[in-house]
C-alpha cells in the first residue's frame, strides 16, 4: 500500500497515535490530530514539483508544510543553488509564516521527491529554537508518515546550546 493509498484509506490511524511518544498535544483529540497531519502531509505534497529554474539553480525535491499557533499552514519548497545560496524547505516555510505576521510552530513535516518524510537538519532546528527559545520543545515534527512516527524538537536535538 503506498502512502498516499495509506491516507486516504485510514489505514495507519490506529498506528499514528500508538507510535507518538508523547501523545498527542493537551487539548489534542485522536481525530484532530489525524487530520492535522493528513492535512500538512497534502499541503507539502502539493509544493513538491522538483524542478531545475536555471542552469545554477534547482527547487522543489523538498516540500514541507508547517502549522502556526493559530492553525494556519505554510509550505515552503527548498532552493538548492550554486555557492551554498539556497534554502531548506522547511525555513522557506517558516519565513513565510513570519512574512504573514505570525511567530509560533505546532508542528512541521518536510517530504522528499519520495513522498517520504525527512527530519530538520540541524539550520533548520536551529531557527525553531531560536524563533521559540521558550516552547520550541514541544514542537512536533513527523519522521516518517507512513508509520506516523512523531517526535518534539527536543527529542531531535536534546541539548541546545541555551
Ligand atoms: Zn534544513
Amino acid at each position: 500500500m503506498g502512502v498516499d493509498e495509506g491516507i486516504r484509506s485510514g489505514a495507519f490511524q490506529h498506528r499514528l497515535t500508538a507510535l507518538i511518544p508523547h501523545g498527542p498535544a493537551v487539548g489534542d483529540t485522536f481525530d484532530s490530530m489525524e487530520q492535522i497531519w493528513n492535512d500538512l502531509y497534502e499541503a507539502a505534497l502539493g509544493v513538491l514539483k522538483p524542478r531545475i529554474v536555471s542552469r545554477y539553480i534547482e527547487v522543489g525535491s523538498v516540500a514541507a508544510a508547517i502549522e502556526s499557533s493559530s492553525g494556519r499552514i505554510y509550505t515552503g519548497i527548498c532552493v538548492d543553488t550554486a555557492c551554498s545560496l539556497g534554502l531548506c524547505a522547511e525555513r522557506n516555510a517558516i519565513f513565510s509564516m513570519l512574512t504573514a505576521g505570525e511567530d509560533g510552530i505546532r508542528r512541521v513535516i518536510a517530504i522528499g521527491s519520495d513522498g517520504k518524510a525527512v527530519p530538520p537538519c540541524g539550520s533548520c532546528r536551529e531557527l525553531m529554537f531560536q524563533l521559540m527559545p521558550d516552547s520550541c520543545r514541544s514542537i512536533q515534527i513527523m519522521l516518517d508518515y507512513g508509520q506516523g512516527r512523531i517526535v518534539t524538537l527536543s527529542d531531535l536535538t536534546p541539548a541546545w546550546w541555551q
